[in-house]
């Protein structure tokens, strides 16, 4: 792939003229291919204009709305890296995304201007803030579409120019700014096309934020590159995505299991006429087989298919075929195109395991990033001098080459010298009707071994369960080693965005309350 990410994308906006690009799931405003084409590269004279010069570090902090691809490709057009930002961010969080990545630009939405503003004034160097709406004393994006000015003449370099700039979800450690070329980028979309072959005539919802790697390919540049329509929703609420599956028709869903885990159980589905959906695609975390079960018998639909990738692979390596026959349950997929993968013994990093055994997941091929900004020592734990990416992951293939993901290597519980995956027990945990959410850390007892605890949210008509009958609950049906040995019930589970269960913030949690 040898095309910066705008032209990879947009090279057949043309040819979709007047379907609708984008679609807002709230307030209808359309965008078709065509103004998309037009806007984005509007976009990008007007910030070269403005003084924007090939290399310069934006942050795009919005939630998703049918403004963001347009910002996105225009930044890239103008020869922009586009640092993508979390739109709940503190203006602490966002200065300290700013000042990592040197960013000079921001664009932003006007409910967010207030945290752009503090965070613009905790770090040196930004030029000036755009808004996508309108705020009094900033350049409005929408100016910008009006405009007709000379296109930019940047030349980028594919292979070497940094398009996005994400970052990691810090799901284990701090987020850490992901450097991911136009050709890592435009490669990953190519690998996973034939798997997922999304087209015109396809309604993709966008309830995954673009900002994150996830929504940015699977949501943004996969369906925009193909003619899909995507209709956009600023955050996840269940009866507005309900509502909105209902009302636009939509027959493809990318998720993340929290949203499997309501689409199973949550009583408010049946209220809306889902019978569009023909896909459900799943990503960003463990997610149970029987709850996929569930969820997909409960809409009558196909197998929910799993993908699995991070950011740092530009992200996917391997995913479930759209159509796939009876792939095994739990699977999280087969691996892509030009991409290798070894399982590395836990035991002994100088091996490799075989088929059935678990190790950690390695990877090696065209879309792994260039390196994290600025941090050559995580660069060099993560990306080894043969080009593998230790993910961290460890997970097992079948005969057929099917991965199962077990669980983060840094996650497992060592329970008196045994593995315990808490991806395991959580899975079992909402398997229990009076359970609506869990999740399970490692915590150590006052002889020091490390046991599992539960974090549950109880179903409101479920107030009288109890520890014990939680952890009899798990104790019928797992080995001795595996079972929960404390149980706190708690309102609701702590999740990132991508709806990954936050570990970090339970065991502080722990810690303070023990
Ligand atoms: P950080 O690296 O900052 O700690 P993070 O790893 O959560 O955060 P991401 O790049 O968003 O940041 O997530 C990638 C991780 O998500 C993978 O390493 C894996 O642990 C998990 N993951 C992705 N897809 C799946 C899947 N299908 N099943 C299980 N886990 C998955
Ligand atoms: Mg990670």
């Amino acid at each position: 792939v040898t095309e910066p990410i705008h032209d990879a994308v947009l090279g057949r906006a043309a040819e979709f003229g007047d379907t609708n690009a984008l679609v807002d799931g709230v307030n209808g405003t359309t965008v078709t291919y065509a103004q998309l084409d037009l806007f984005h590269r509007r976009i990008a004279a007007s910030l070269a204009a403005a003084g924007l010069r090939k290399g310069d570090v934006l942050a795009l902090h919005s939630p998703n709305t049918v403004a963001y691809p347009a910002v996105f490709y225009g930044a890239t057009r103008a020869g922009a890296t586009v640092t993508t930002v979390h739109p709940l961010a503190t203006a602490e969080e966002f200065a300290k995304q700013l000042r990592d990545s040197s960013a000079r630009w921001i664009v932003t939405v006007s409910p967010l201007l207030e945290f752009a503003r503090r965070a613009a004034e905790l770090v040196a160097g930004i030029e000036e803030i755009f808004v996508c709406d309108r705020a009094d004393g900033h350049v409005s994006i929408l100016d910008m579409l009006g405009r007709d000015a000379p296109e930019p003449d940047v030349a980028i370099d594919p292979s070497k120019d940094i398009a996005a700039l994400p970052y990691s979800s810090g799901t284990t450690g701090v987020p850490k700014g992901v450097m991911l070329t136009h050709r890592s980028i435009a490669t990953n979309l190519a690998q996973l096309r034939p798997l997922i072959p999304m087209g015109p005539g396809d309604r993709i919802l966008a309830v995954l934020p673009f900002f994150h790697i996830y929504g940015l390919t699977a949501l943004m540049n996969a369906p925009l590159r193909h003619g899909a329509t995507v209709v956009v929703l600023p955050r996840f609420e269940l009866d507005t995505f309900l509502a909105a599956i209902e009302k636009h028709r939509i027959n493809c869903l990318y998720v993340a299991p929290p949203i499997v885990l309501a689409l199973a159980k949550h009583p408010a589905v049946a209220r809306y006429d889902l019978s569009s959906l023909e896909h459900i695609i799943c990503s960003a975390a463990p997610l149970d087989a029987e709850l996929a079960a569930a969820c997909s018998q409960r809409l009558g639909l196909p197998p929910i298919g799993q993908a699995y990738g991070m950011t740092e692979l530009s992200p996917g390596t391997h995913v479930v075929p759209l159509g796939a026959q009876n792939p095994p349950p739990g699977t999280v997929g087969k691996l892509i195109a030009s991409t290798e993968m070894r399982l590395v013994s836990l035991d002994d990093p100088g091996k490799d395991v075989g088929v059935g055994e678990v190790g950690e997941i390695a990877i090696r091929g065209p879309q792994v990033m260039k390196g994290y900004l600025g941090r050559p020592d995580a660069t060099a734990d993560m990306i080894d001098a043969d080009g593998w990416v230790h993910t961290g992951d460890v997970g097992r293939v079948d005969a057929d080459g099917w991965l199962f993901v077990v669980d983060r290597v840094k996650e497992l519980i060592k329970y008196k010298g045994f593995q315990v995956a808490p991806a395991e027990l959580e899975a079992l945990l909402l398997t229990h009707e009076g359970i609506a959410d869990a999740a399970v850390i490692g915590v150590y007892d006052a002889d020091g071994n490390e046991i599992p605890k539960a974090y549950v949210v109880r179903q409101p008509a479920a107030e009288d369960l109890t520890e014990e009958d939680v952890i009899a609950f798990v104790a019928g049906r797992v080995a001795p080693y595996k079972k929960i040995r404390r149980v706190e019930f708690i309102g609701g589970v702590p999740r990132a965005a991508s709806g990954k269960i936050l570990r970090r913030e339970l065991r502080d949690r722990d810690r303070e309350t023990t």
